[in-house]
């Protein structure tokens, strides 16, 4: 391949990196020295390839673990429980491994509140987080929403039930990542969806496409309904969003629960808070 091609490659992957997991960039650049020997010592390019790919891993899962939970906090950021030991978890834990965990100290505190309440009914409720922002640096966006650039958003998932037994399913959603199956507008309801779409917004239901093979479950509604009346009740929060039809729909009156407008996406796969 010529110097010029391997340099565009090069920095397209950065660049792909740096948006998807903000320090992946930056391990790239890290692990030259690494791709340099590698490069000396074999010849074959299949195990070279390999070798660079598993010397990126390792560099990025240490500075993920070790390094950027203790810089985060300089930033005014900390992580958000990653493991199954608590009322409050990632519904993929791809979120924690591309670092999308992190939010400011008080927001933490409004989830793990929220999850405190909700114990108290029933000691196995799990609060399943989605997107929230990167550890460092306000103003930097995580892509794809561009409001989470400052520690204070997170969105959660919904609580779902069996369609079979009506029973809740804690830490899943229809959606294994939370985003693009939606809990549509039903007859007689507002249909922001569509009145955007028609105005020419044709990002607003692009989630869709993330998820081919949804789970076959059903919206709790009163969970759901709970989790989201603790959220508008906590002084710490300002604006929830949350698709108009849902909010009348689940019978939520908080003023705090606003339309977030047709330049965004739908959130009725999931709901989002801010501080
Ligand atoms: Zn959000």
């Amino acid at each position: 391949m010529n110097i010029a091609l391997r340099i565009l490659l090069f920095l397209i992957v950065f660049f792909l990196l740096t948006i998807l997991m903000q320090i992946g960039g930056l391990v790239l650049l890290l692990a030259l020295p690494v791709f340099s020997l590698i490069q000396k010592k074999y010849h074959k390019r299949i195990t070279r390839n390999i070798l660079n790919i598993a010397g990126f891993l390792i560099i990025y899962f240490i500075a993920s673990i070790i390094i950027v939970p203790k810089l985060a906090p300089i930033f005014g950021r900390v992580p958000l429980p990653a493991f199954r030991n608590s009322n409050v978890q990632p519904l993929t834990l791809w979120t924690c491994i591309l670092n999308r965990h992190y939010v400011k100290p008080e927001l933490f505190e409004v989830v793990k509140d929220t999850a405190k309440k909700m114990s108290e009914k029933d000691a196995e409720v799990i609060i399943a987080y989605l997107d929230a922002n990167f550890p460092f640096k306000d103003g930097f966006p995580l892509f794809p929403h561009l409001s989470h650039s400052d520690g204070e958003k997170l969105d959660l998932a919904f609580f779902y039930k069996s369609e079979i037994n009506k029973k809740v399913v804690y830490g899943k959603a229809s959606s294994w990542i939370g985003y693009g199956v939606f809990e549509g507008p039903q007859p007689g309801e507002y249909d922001a969806p569509r009145n955007c779409i028609a105005k020419g917004y044709w990002q607003y239901d692009m989630a869709k496409y993330l998820v081919w093979n949804p789970r076959r479950l059903e919206l709790d509604e009163d969970k759901t309904k709970e989790m989201i009346r603790y959220f508008t009740a906590n002084k710490s929060i300002n604006k929830v969003f949350l698709e108009p039809h849902l909010k009348s729909r689940l019978n939520l009156k908080s003023e705090k629960i606003r339309f977030h407008g047709c330049r965004a996406v739908r959130h009725d796969d999931h709901v989002h808070i801010q501080l």
